[in-house]
């Protein structure tokens, strides 16, 4: 069932579709980790695959991810608790994704990381494919940071199925990593980290948009990446807590809209107290509008 806005409001909504808490409980965590899975779903970079995980906000030596599922669905109850070997805390009947490792490892390497997405966006495959380098084109891309590296799976491992599911194969991959904030996986994927969810959010839907215009710009001919300077300097800016905030609540916004849950908050006046008719009849409205998509 989709989140209903009272529910998302009660968890503090200037903070929760801005600013997040800097510390919060278990269960606003999960309601903002299954919320991130759907809102980059929502702009087109993950589809029914990929997966976004956050390190547990209480215990930095496990994180959080959804049981198997589509990210698009993801709601707080599918996501559990997991050791930085990837292990579940509490097992669980249903599937559990194959790929846990990525993140499991890059936690283990990156103390520094409290967030992790791996997906495959139609505008990273051709950089992954081809080999191309992956640059910062304009200042939002600026976020990919100054290097791309890449990371083969055949390198040390030879012919595999591609999926990054053996704990060597995640360690080898977070070791390309490196320092980086994001690597590029030959002929499969991204994967992207970010110091906090709103980070890692902002960062994966920006390389993403970085990709397309990349490869579009190359169509119409010489491509001037920015600088080293450049990409520091609008890196930094870019992630200010404002610019971050701005781009999460747009995102939270839009997510809301085609969950068919978003309402305008308004402020009460005495005229609107006086028609609580019309009011009752626009939420019921609302409410249908958004079964008749559920059920789609
Ligand atoms: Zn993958």
């Amino acid at each position: 069932m989709a989140l209903a806005v009272k529910e998302v409001n009660a968890l503090e909504p200037e903070k929760f579709q801005g600013e997040m808490p800097v510390s919060m409980t278990l269960d606003q965590a999960k309601e903002v980790l299954a919320r991130a899975n759907r809102m980059i779903a929502n702009e087109g970079v993950l589809d029914a695959f990929g997966h976004v995980t956050m390190r547990h906000p209480t215990d930095p030596g496990r994180y959080l991810m959804s049981r198997s599922r589509g990210p698009e669905l993801v709601q707080p109850d599918d996501i559990h608790e997991f050791t930085l070997d990837s292990q579940i805390i509490k097992p669980i009947e249903p599937r559990l994704y194959g790929e846990r490792v990525i993140h499991g490892e890059i936690y283990k390497a990156r103390p520094d990381v409290n967030a992790v997405c791996h997906h495959h966006a139609p505008s990273i495959l051709p950089f992954c494919i081809s080999g191309m380098e992956l640059k910062p084109v304009y200042h939002l891309g600026a976020t990919l940071g100054p290097a791309v590296p890449f990371w083969d799976s055949r390198d040390d491992f030879g012919d595999t199925t591609l999926i990054v599911a053996k704990p060597e194969e995640g360690a080898s991959l977070a070791k390309a990593m490196g320092p980086n904030w994001i690597v590029l996986m030959r002929r499969h994927g991204a994967t992207v980290a970010g110091t906090t969810l709103e980070e890692l959010t902002f960062r994966t839907i920006y390389t993403a948009r970085n990709a397309a215009v990349q490869i579009q710009a190359h169509v119409l001919g010489h491509v001037s990446p920015l600088t080293a300077a450049e990409t520091e300097m609008a890196g930094e800016y870019n992630l200010r807590p404002g610019p971050v905030a701005r781009a999460y609540e747009y995102w939270s916004v839009r997510l809301d809209k085609a969950e068919g849950t978003w309402t305008l908050a308004k402020p009460k006046t005495a005229a609107a107290k006086k028609r609580p008719a019309v009011k009752a009849v626009t939420k019921r409205k609302v409410k249908v509008k958004s079964k008749a998509k559920r059920s789609r």
